[in-house]
């Protein structure tokens, strides 16, 4: 679904991306681990197209949405994103930051973008929060409110930055808990992490980033229990 090749991206002399190849493939789970700053999330922004690259290809389905030809907004439309914190506008209720992109860039009409909306926030566990404003809800909640956005227009790939982690731990769970039945339901994701129970729990993939390359990758058990590299080794104990 997704093919990421030779991926480059530096800010300023500093090399971010450095000749990254990643593939995503359908209803798969890559989880992405790595030290801060070694590019987890400009690797989900660039993906998202909310970053320019300066050399490499993203495929989506065979075409390469950071061709300067290709339609951002809609190669963007395809896809949907989470972050860390920050992701709900605070000055709209639950239902209208669900509703906001179904009408501004779907072009749906309201009835149908509610009725999406309404459907998407009961299956987060939010039913009752609709005409809540995002202060008034939970870390948690807000974070199932923006994952309920992200999915509404039922985007073909979900990227997650670090979703849990401005979370409370006791919040942690129901988050984790809603992607990881996403995960079973087969939706194709990219999620960077520093949950390795979670990674070891929904990943069919992980991949290790350091330097701005995919270090070592392979399976959960691969690269979390027996990791060949040392840099691996080295960063899974500094967890502990
Ligand atoms: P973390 O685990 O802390 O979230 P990360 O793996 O997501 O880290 P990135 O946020 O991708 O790391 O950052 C990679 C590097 O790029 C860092 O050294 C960061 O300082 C740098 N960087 C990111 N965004 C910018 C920017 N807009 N301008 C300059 N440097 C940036
Ligand atoms: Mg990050």
């Amino acid at each position: 679904l997704l093919r990421v090749s030779g991926l480059r991206k530096s800010f300023g002399e500093h090399v971010v991306l450095d000749d990254l190849d990643l593939e995503v493939p359908e209803h798969g789970c890559v989880v992405l681990i790595g030290a801060s700053g070694s590019g987890k999330s400009t690797l989900l922004r660039a993906i998202d197209l909310l970053e320019d690259v300066d050399d490499g290809s993203i495929e989506l389905r065979g075409v390469d949405v950071a061709d300067p030809w290709v339609d951002a907004d809609a190669a963007r439309a395809r896809m949907g994103m989470v972050f860390q914190a920050y992701n709900l506008f605070g000055h709209m209720s639950v239902l209208d930051n669900v509703t906001l992109a179904p009408r501004l860039v779907h072009g749906r009409d309201r009835a149908e973008a509610e009725d999406a909306a309404v459907e998407m926030l009961t299956r987060v566990g939010l039913a009752d929060k609709i005409r809540a404003y995002p202060d008034q809800l939970s870390g948690g909640q807000q974070q199932r409110a923006a994952i309920a956005r992200a999915l509404v227009n039922d985007p073909e790939l979900l990227l997650l930055d670090e979703v849990t982690s401005a979370l409370d731990p006791e919040l942690v769970g129901e988050v984790l808990e809603l992607l990881a039945e996403l995960r079973r339901e087969g939706m194709t994701m990219l999620i960077a992490t520093h949950e390795m129970a979670f990674a070891r729990d929904v990943a069919d993939q992980v991949c290790f980033l350091h330097e701005g390359r995919v270090h070592e990758s392979g399976t959960p058990a691969q690269v979390l229990g027996d990791p060949q590299e040392t840099r691996t080794r080295e960063f899974l104990a500094r967890l502990h």
